[in-house]
């Protein structure tokens, strides 16, 4: 009776974990084989279409799914791969919360013959990992700081302007990626004295957000607004994620930004998530990078596929994404600035958001 009692208790507890984390295992019949499929967070859209995304693109070709989202905690994310090579997926995609965390178990799978798929986040200290579906990271970066030299005309040698800078998660290699891409249009404005830094924080250690946490952003613009602008203007942020974005807008505004004596400073971001895209339609945040997470879903797909029929998958890079233990044949998709001008033709047009999701 006990133990019948402790099954039924462990079982409602494993239910309601998975509950929490997002867990969902495919009706596909499976035939071709089955897929883990491991996402860092529910609390990003692009996250959740990449999943479902890619759960359409797998059952298409025959195979069974499960995905699971691990809500930003890696001990999470290590646990739910450690289930899936458990329940003996053929292979794994896994969009890391920390890149450098999953050594140990990607050398379980290997020694089950799993094969890895890196999402859109490269999995570093590994030779388990085979091929690499993302973004041109580096481009991301420098669509977000030549947005900021466009529009504050630093070209025709306008300013001396001021700015802020942030920068992703240190356990994401994507981070690192979009922070320098933004610095090599950035930097020469900053060392020629046209951008000034006031909080003279500009290294990507001092600029970056754990876990991409816009709440850590919202406190982080909090301490540089009082502590370096109580009596001048911030003219652009540099921001690399639209959750960033949104907690530097809240910061802002909470101290006057907005008005029409007082406009927002220019704000970057990525993703095109939803209440970013919206805050652009009312004039807050000025640009986002948009990365077409069903193309990358389709891409990833095509990798596991490939790699399960003994195929050569099709690849565009094999020289940037080093890991530590190899250099991982990556696929590189183009991202897209997108701002008030253009949000319609690339967002509505492009089927990602109705106009009646922006409303
Ligand atoms: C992704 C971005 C995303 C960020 C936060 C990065 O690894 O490439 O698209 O904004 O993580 O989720």
């Amino acid at each position: 009776m006990k133990k019948a009692l402790s099954i039924i208790l462990v079982v409602t507890m494993m239910m309601f974990v998975l509950a929490a984390c997002g867990s969902k295992e495919s009706s596909g019949d499976g035939k071709n084989g089955y897929v883990g499929i491991a996402m860092p967070t529910k609390s990003s859209e692009r996250w959740v279409h990449d999943g479902d995304n890619m759960v359409k693109e797998f059952e298409a070709l025959g195979y069974k799914t499960d995905l699971q989202y691990a809500e930003d905690v890696v001990e999470n994310q290590v646990s739910q791969i450690e289930n899936m090579i458990t329940k003996g997926v053929d292979v794994l995609v896994v969009a890391s919360i920390d890149g450098e965390a999953l050594t140990d178990v990607l050398s379980k799978a290997n020694d089950e013959k799993i094969k890895v798929i890196a999402y859109d986040r490269l999995i570093k200290n590994t030779e388990h990992v085979e091929y690499y579906a993302t973004f041109d990271n580096f481009k991301v970066g420098v669509q977000q700081g030549s947005y900021i030299e466009e529009k504050l005309g630093l070209k025709d040698g306008k300013g001396p302007f001021n700015i802020e800078l942030f920068a992703g998660s240190p356990d994401d290699n994507n981070a690192y990626f979009f922070f320098d891409g933004a610095m090599s249009i950035l930097e020469p404005y900053i060392k020629s004295g046209k951008l000034v830094v006031k909080s003279g924080q500009t290294s990507f250690e001092q600029a970056a957000t754990l876990r991409w946490d816009g709440a850590t952003a919202q406190s982080r613009m909090d301490n540089l607004l009082s502590a370096k602008y109580a009596s001048e203007r911030v003219d652009a942020v540099l921001s690399p994620y639209d959750g960033i974005s949104i907690g530097i807008i809240s910061s802002l505004k909470g101290i006057g930004y907005g008005s029409a004596s007082q406009p927002l400073p220019i704000i970057t971001g990525q993703d095109a998530e939803l209440a970013s895209v919206k805050s652009i339609i009312a004039g807050e945040q000025t640009q986002t990078v948009f990365k077409d997470t069903r193309e990358l879903a389709k891409k990833a797909v095509e990798m596991a596929d490939a790699v399960l029929k003994g195929k050569k998958p099709e690849v565009n890079d094999t020289k940037t994404y080093d890991n530590g233990k190899k250099v991982v044949p990556s696929y590189l998709l183009e991202p897209v600035s997108v701002d008030i001008e253009n949000y319609k033709s690339v967002l509505v047009d492009g089927g990602y958001w109705t106009e009646k999701d922006l409303k």
